[in-house]
């Protein structure tokens, strides 16, 4: 009796042990499974907070603006270029594409994707910012698995700069119109006078014979600049670089000059040392040098000189200058002076058969050098166009 007790006693203890056992093995599997599930979770969360900083580092880099809005036309997600176009910090979330953008245009265009699924090429101005901008929006909508509205992705191509070439192109060719006109409707006049019946007074002959010269050289003179200017921009100026003793080149621009300058009594002098020498293309500097005396003969004091400096600079590049002692231009000319067709004097300039390219083609060819171009001016004071070149390379 008392041995089946003793057994009875032992089975239940073995039972009990085992559940328990059981029961600590099954409690201690779920604790690892839920560290399991935890440990993935962080896991997959960390992963996806890389991938939202990496898709928003790309969307960052994009130069085109991009804004993403919910199906309930709130801003999901706007990148750097967006947030710069239209003026709002943060991420711009929860706000409507209105609040963020404050344009109704972006909001209109977002509204019809209701009817239109996309919206490409809707072009947009801007005037909230220093200066116009000129945008073209492409908007797509957004549909989930079921074909409902999730939404919409707009993009923001920025015009601006392609719409300011455009005006320039455009001023350019008016210009260049204008500048043809003028010589071309003066050659014209002078032949029908001499056809009406000029042409059988020796004194009217010769006198309109002299006008149509003057205007056909120039024409010759700006179709020639407009040419140089046009090889300049495209890149297709091949320079024939050589060790260039640079008193010589300028010698020989004052040589050809020289007539001109005497008949305005203007003293040419060339003070650029015998020693100096740059690696340049002597025709293309000599083309340089010689539009710069040409204008300080043209536009300097009659009567007046005209010096051609040059020197080492301490870090080595090379400084070539033209000094006239004329009226000077004054600042707000001065920002402008390299512009092509821009004169301080139209008139002036026109009657000293200027074509107001001389200045544009020395900035492009300095440039085309490795140069820079820049002058100094006090009206009343005299200009100095300062000419800034690479020195010459260290011997190996
Ligand atoms: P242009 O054919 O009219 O001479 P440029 O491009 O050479 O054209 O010069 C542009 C304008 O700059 C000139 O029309 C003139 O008004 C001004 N300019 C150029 N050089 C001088 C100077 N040395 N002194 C005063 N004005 C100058």
């Amino acid at each position: 009796m008392e041995a089946a007790l003793i057994l009875l006693v032992a089975t239940v203890a073995a039972l009990v042990a085992g559940w328990s056992r059981e029961r600590v093995l099954r409690k201690s599997g779920e604790e690892r499974n839920r560290r399991d599930l935890e440990e993935q979770r962080a896991r997959r969360d960390a992963e996806l907070r890389e991938q939202a900083q990496r898709t928003s580092a790309l969307f960052d880099r994009m130069v085109e603006g991009l804004i993403v809005v919910d199906g309930g036309g709130r801003i999901r997600l706007a990148n750097r270029a967006a947030k710069t176009l239209f003026g709002f910090d943060g991420p711009g979330g929860g706000k409507t594409i209105l609040e963020a953008t404050r344009n109704h245009e972006v909001a209109a265009v977002v509204a019809r994707l209701d009817r239109e699924l996309e919206v490409l090429g809707h072009e947009l101005r801007i005037d909230s910012m220093d200066s116009p901008r000129f945008l073209q929006v492409n908007a797509l909508a957004l549909r989930d698995a079921a074909g409902a509205n999730d939404g919409a992705i707009v993009v923001f191509h920025d015009l601006t700069r392609l719409r300011q070439l455009e005006g320039v192109r455009q001023e350019f060719v008016a210009n260049v119109s204008h500048e043809l006109r003028t010589p071309l409707s003066l050659i014209k006049s002078a032949a029908e006078t001499l056809i009406d019946g000029a042409k059988d007074d020796p004194a009217a002959l010769a006198r309109f014979l002299t006008i149509i010269d003057k205007h056909a050289n120039r024409l010759a003179l700006l179709i020639d600049d407009l040419l140089l200017l046009s090889t300049l921009d495209s890149g297709g100026l091949r320079l024939d670089r050589q060790a260039l003793p640079i008193r010589s080149t300028v010698q020989d621009a004052m040589d050809d000059l020289q007539q001109r300058a005497q008949a305005r009594d203007v003293k040419l002098e060339n003070a650029v040392p015998a020693s100096l020498l740059m690696v340049a293309d002597n025709d293309r500097i000599r083309q340089v040098v010689s539009n710069l005396i040409d204008n300080a003969i043209k536009y300097g004091r009659a009567g007046g000189k005209t010096v051609v400096g040059g020197c080492v600079l301490a870090d080595g590049r090379i400084e070539v200058t033209v000094t006239d002692d004329g009226p000077g231009i004054a600042s707000d000319a001065q920002a402008r002076i390299f512009e092509r067709f821009y004169r301080v004097d139209k008139a002036r300039s026109r009657e000293q058969g200027g074509t107001g390219l001389g200045l544009a083609i020395v900035k492009h060819v300095v440039q085309a050098h490795g140069g820079e171009v820049r002058i100094e001016s006090e009206p009343g004071s005299g200009s100095k166009f300062i000419l800034n070149f690479p020195g010459l390379p260290a011997p190996r």
